[in-house]
């Protein structure tokens, strides 16, 4: 038997073909009618299957304790759920709605997220929900709200063939979105006149295939691309017409990027003025141009100005809205931009709704015939969640309950022993996941063991806007029961019974689609049975849309032809967004903002003169919760390692392989040292996958990390930290 779903790691989304054996043996496929990877698969989905096959971690029935200093004990869902719901109402009662939280994860479901955005933001009363994609994406949010006036990636995948630019700007997609590098690459090879620029401290696998690479010094992104616009301006490269008659904010941009001449700006990059002058020549001289960009960009102090900065390169050429041009944030996470659609941040609603806007949160009310205001004010993000809970001084009105699903924060967090001690202080902890290798679970009051991927039903999002409905193919392990059944069955415990008697994912989803009516992210012509038929739609789909049958699409792979996009949207169901020039902004004009261009990350100084920055290596996922699990994909790197320039090696006496340890101002790791001038001179590099439970605490990257965030996205400034590097 087969099934057809998606992978979930990535936000590429790849389609996913599972072959079930008649002895329950799985194995998996790439779905060569799925259009997001048309049949390919990286190493990290091509053994998916293993990581459901093997169960010898996974939590199998709830467990609950009344003290730290006991063990867990199994005990039945009733009485795990309303013990939970008991301390809720409590904690609600005497410290008021914002004393609760819940902090999910990029990895939950789009039913999932609603639900649980739902029960906190229209039942508790409190905006106290965020997810780990505040980690990854939130910079890109705010700034494609800021330029363009709302959270939409404009572009799709067919884009690629349509584009001769790419300017890669902070990431590494030959090692983390794989699939669509791929793509990339072939549409090289059959046309080699294509360009990659990268940008990037670090050699990656990206930069080695690139025309170009840029290694530019730690947080002088914003430099660059001003130079690039600036030469772009001079070099007559702009689109005048489209500059006046669809953007706000030019004549301000042109005075500041005029301001710091191009060798200056190459000064302070650290590379060369000449690389400076192609890479403004190839993107001028382009048909098509697409930036791709992750957590460079984002992860960062800066990282909304360093998103505004790339997207204004978009807008004074007027790249946006035509075949193979615009700018496309890669998602991490497979599903970030399906929980934002549903409202899974600490600051918006359903549908992009804003938490802030008093028409917004009416709406939203009725629908829910919610029985409590929803909250003007934004709830704590996820950095913020913890230091409330760490705060030894915070009095009663702070928080006491967390509840974190699918994500493990004690790995992930920045400065990662606040989180921990912010757990330790937590009056309350419940841990729903799949697996006992979370490091979260040591912590909890509470644990709830969620079924894993294969062992649910519902929908994700990917980074092109592409909804996949994933089906439940095997029941889950134990009394374990999908994320979406735990929390309608803790909201009936809570007494909101009646908005939350649901019996399948298909009727939350129902649900959703209808609160999206009319908005820039409508859904409202999406069912289960559509995307059943149809493999995937793309967002916006209003109700009398019509989607591409699956004979086009095989149609299309068949003949191994790409027809020209004009042509495929929408036959082949591609969608572009702003195809019109009309933008999402009150008066549908883009928005160019003259940011500045200086970092304020952590200083670096004699005592830390390094700068460290974390990230992810090819065949690990997060925090190896699940890739871990896998042993051929520990085969590429099995051991973490620093890398570090023989330069600076070379004067603190440290050789290949050797012993070290990296100290920042929280904490220190020891690791072994690899020795490379693949980074910067000045920089050194650190996965962030090990935690501390699979290295006893000695190779937790985010021990080193620090607590900054972007003042707007609150997105952590993983990528600067400052370090000093000493032989063990
Ligand atoms: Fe899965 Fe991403 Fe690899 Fe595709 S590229 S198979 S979605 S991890």
């Amino acid at each position: 038997m087969t099934h057809q779903t998606t992978c979930c790691y990535c936000g590429v989304g790849c389609g996913i073909v599972v072959n079930q054996e008649p002895n329950g043996r799985l194995t998996v496929e790439g779905d060569k009618q799925h259009p997001s990877n048309r049949g390919m698969l990286c190493s990290k989905g091509m053994n998916l299957h293993y990581t459901v096959m093997d169960q010898s971690d996974r939590l199998l029935y709830p467990q609950m304790r009344f003290n730290r200093s006991m063990p867990l004990q199994r005990v039945s869902w009733d009485a795990a759920l309303e013990r939970t719901a008991a301390v809720f109402k409590t904690f609600i009662q005497k410290y008021g709605p914002d004393s609760v939280a819940f902090y999910v994860s990029g990895q939950c479901l789009t039913e999932e997220y609603y639900l649980v955005n739902k029960l906190i933001k229209g039942f508790i009363g409190s905006n106290n929900i965020d997810t780990n994609s505040r980690l990854c994406m939130s910079s890109a949010v705010v700034g494609y709200k800021l330029s363009l006036g709302e959270d939409s990636v404009p572009v799709c995948y067919d884009d690629i063939e349509e584009a001769d630019v790419f300017l890669v700007q902070g990431a590494n997609p030959a090692w983390c979105h794989p699939i669509l590098w791929r793509r990339i690459e072939a549409h090289k090879t059959a046309n080699p006149h294509v360009k990659i620029i990268c940008v990037d401290p670090r050699r990656t696998d990206t930069a080695r295939s690139s025309d170009l690479h840029l290694p530019i010094r730690p947080g002088t992104d914003i430099v660059l691309n001003h130079a690039i616009g600036r030469l772009l301006i001079e070099n007559g490269h702009i689109d005048h017409s489209f500059i006046v008659d669809h953007t706000d904010g030019f004549l301000a941009y042109r005075e500041l990027v005029m301001q710091r001449s191009i060798d200056e700006a190459a000064e302070l990059c650290g590379i060369d003025s000449e690389a400076i002058q192609t890479a403004a020549n190839w993107i001028g001289r382009s048909k098509g141009f697409l930036s791709l960009w992750t957590m460079g960009l984002n992860q960062s102090v800066i990282g909304v100005n360093k998103n505004l900065s790339l997207i204004n390169l978009h807008l004074i050429t007027g790249r946006i809205g035509t075949p193979g041009n615009g700018p496309f944030s890669l998602t991490g996470q497979p599903n970030a931009m399906g929980g934002r659609e549903t409202g899974g941040l600490a600051n918006i609603l359903p549908a992009h709704r804003d938490v802030m806007n008093a028409a917004h949160r009416a709406e939203v009310e009725a629908f829910w015939n919610s029985p409590v205001k929803i909250a003007a004010k934004p709830g704590l993000t996820a950095t913020e969640m913890f230091e409330a809970l760490a705060d030894d001084r915070s009095g009663d009105a702070s928080l006491k309950a967390i509840w974190i699903i699918n994500t493990n924060p004690l790995v992930s967090m920045p400065d990662v022993n606040t989180a921990e001690k912010a757990l330790k202080n937590a009056r309350f902890v419940v841990v729903q996941d799949i697996s006992n290798r979370a490091d979260t679970v040591a912590f909890a009051d509470v644990v709830l063991p969620a079924a894993a991927w294969l062992e649910k039903e519902g929908t994700m999002t990917n980074a092109e806007r592409r909804i996949a409905y994933l089906p439940k193919v095997i029941d889950g392990p134990g009394e374990t029961l999908p994320d979406s059944e735990i929390l309608w069955r803790f909201a009936q415990k809570m007494g909101f019974g009646d908005a939350f008697k649901y019996t399948n994912c298909s009727e939350v989803y129902q649900e959703y689609a209808q609160l999206t009516a009319g908005t820039n992210v409508d859904v409202t012509g999406v069912t289960y049975e559509l995307l059943r038929k149809n493999r995937t739609i793309q967002w916006p789909f209003q109700q009398h849309d019509k989607p591409i049958t699956n004979n086009e699409y095989r149609i299309a792979n068949s003949e191994n032809r790409i027809p020209k996009t004009e042509n495929r949207i929408p036959e082949t169901g591609t969608k572009r967004l702003f195809t019109d020039h009309r933008f999402y902004t009150a008066n549908q004009r883009a928005q160019i903002h003259a940011v500045p261009d200086g970092n304020t990350s952590e200083p670096t100084d004699e005592d830390f003169p390094l700068v460290l920055t974390t990230g992810r290596i090819r065949d690990q996922w997060h925090t190896m919760t699940k890739t871990g699990r896998v042993a051929k994909l520990g085969q590429h790197i099995p051991q973490p390692f620093l890398q570090i320039h023989p330069d600076d090696a070379n004067v603190r006496g440290i050789e290949e392989g050797q012993l070290v340890v990296v100290q920042s101002r929280r904490g220190e790791v020891r690791v072994k040292a690899q020795l490379t001038d693949d980074v910067r001179p000045g920089l050194c590099f650190l996965p962030m996958h090990w935690g501390k439970i699979l290295t006893n605490n000695q190779v937790r990257a985010n021990n080193l990390t620090n607590s900054l965030v972007d003042p707007r996205s609150k997105e952590p400034d993983f990528k600067f930290s400052a370090v000093e590097v000493l032989p063990y």
